[in-house]
């Protein structure tokens, strides 16, 4: 009988160890300390590192970016029944956590400059919702938000503005890091993001006292007595010792990432640029992207449900940009305010494969792949 062989599957994006090996060593500190949960000296060295990498004076480590975005919720004083600004754009795990605190969302539109929130639909939502209790902005596959102006329209309202950087880690907006701006930042080391723990996320903030209260409510609200009193409700989100060992030996390799993510998108746009109806993901002069995923729109014959199905035949991972919460089964009974231009997006875009593992011949893969399509 005779054996199809079949090709090595290229992904969107997979945990990615660095060579030297440097997450084992933390691992090994751990076992060898027996410091292996909770807490311990590779928890509070990763804060550290974290917090300073992006010029935040405080981190708290946690289980995942979107522990991080509710405990940044709470920290906020998002209750019952407040509003909080997000945009539709974006993973499920922004939103989440507004529904965690029996809050309500209302979803902003992006605008095609950035992909992310619009600051004219900001405003539109500020009149028709004055008494908003924050605003969640998102850096979506590392693109930075426009923040000087969002930032403004925030201060302007006097609103508490978090960043959900999970996507964003090594992306910085007019020199600043993306996630250290607003009163909140949240970065996530889920598997597929530019770097990973296996799974863990990190609060920032300048507000030291705010970090101390997070800390606090992600293990599990213990007040400082010998018995176990509790004065408050408590989570168990802290991040154990071990993993942020791995984070500590991925921060080493952060840089090297990015460097290997922007050759990935330079690649696709020298080699499909130009082929017609093919248009990549916005830049701007103040931006600096990690270019977490390359991403493109479509709006010619080709469509990109055509690249996902020849993409899968050849065993490459793709998918489609996020779908717009407001359009979520979900979601669909919340606010909305904008026009059309995030399901546009959702309509028109794809994320081509970004793993940084990828080789030259992966990428001539990838490539060869899509142009048939050109050709037909
Ligand atoms: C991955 C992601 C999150 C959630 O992070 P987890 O660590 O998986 O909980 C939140 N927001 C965005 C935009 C993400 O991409």
């Amino acid at each position: 009988m005779q054996s199809t062989k079949v090709k090595e599957r290229i992904y969107l994006s997979s945990p990615h160890m660095s060579e030297e090996g440097y997450e084992m060593q933390y691992i090994k500190e751990a076992f060898d300390t027996n410091w292996i949960a909770p807490l311990g000296e590779n928890v509070n060295e990763f804060e550290k590192e974290l917090a300073e990498l992006v010029g935040s004076k405080a981190a708290a480590a946690l289980s995942s970016g979107t522990a991080a975005i509710h405990l940044a919720l709470k920290a906020a004083g998002v209750g019952e029944g407040d509003i909080v600004f997000c945009p539709t754009l974006t993973f499920s795990a922004t939103v989440n956590p507004v529904i965690y605190q029996n809050a309500t969302p209302v979803f902003i539109d992006s605008d095609y400059e950035t992909w992310n929130i619009s600051p004219n639909a900001l405003e539109e939502a500020f009149e028709k919702y004055p008494q908003v209790k924050a605003v969640i902005v998102v850096h979506l596959y590392g693109l930075s938000a426009d923040m000087d102006k969002i930032m403004e329209i925030c201060k302007k309202h006097n609103v508490a503005v978090i960043e959900d950087a999970a996507e964003s880690l090594g992306t910085y907006y007019k020199g600043k890091h993306t996630g250290s701006i607003g009163d909140y930042g949240i970065f996530s080391f889920n598997g597929n993001k530019i770097i990973t723990t296996s799974g863990g996320g990190m609060l920032v903030s300048n507000n030291e006292g705010k970090i101390a209260k997070a800390r606090f409510w992600a293990t599990q609200s213990r007040d400082q007595t010998r018995h176990y009193q509790h004065s408050e409700l408590g989570f168990n989100y802290r991040m154990s010792n071990v993993v942020a060992g791995i984070g500590r030996g991925q921060l080493k390799v952060l840089e090297d990432r990015v460097v290997k993510k922007r050759y990935i998108v330079d690649f696709y746009k020298r080699e499909l640029g130009g082929l017609e109806g093919v248009e990549f993901m916005p830049s701007n002069e103040w931006d600096e992207p990690n270019y977490w995923l390359s991403c493109m729109t479509l709006t010619g014959n080709v469509r990109p449900i055509d690249i996902m199905e020849v993409l899968e035949g050849e065993n490459i991972e793709s998918r489609p940009v996020w779908k717009p919460m407001h359009l979520q089964p979900y979601f669909e009974k919340y606010d909305f305010v904008g026009s059309d231009v995030s399901e546009n997006l959702f309509e028109n875009g794809i994320c081509l494969p970004s793993d940084t593992k990828m080789t030259e011949e992966d990428l001539w893969r990838v490539i060869k792949t899509i142009k048939r399509l050109w050709l037909e």
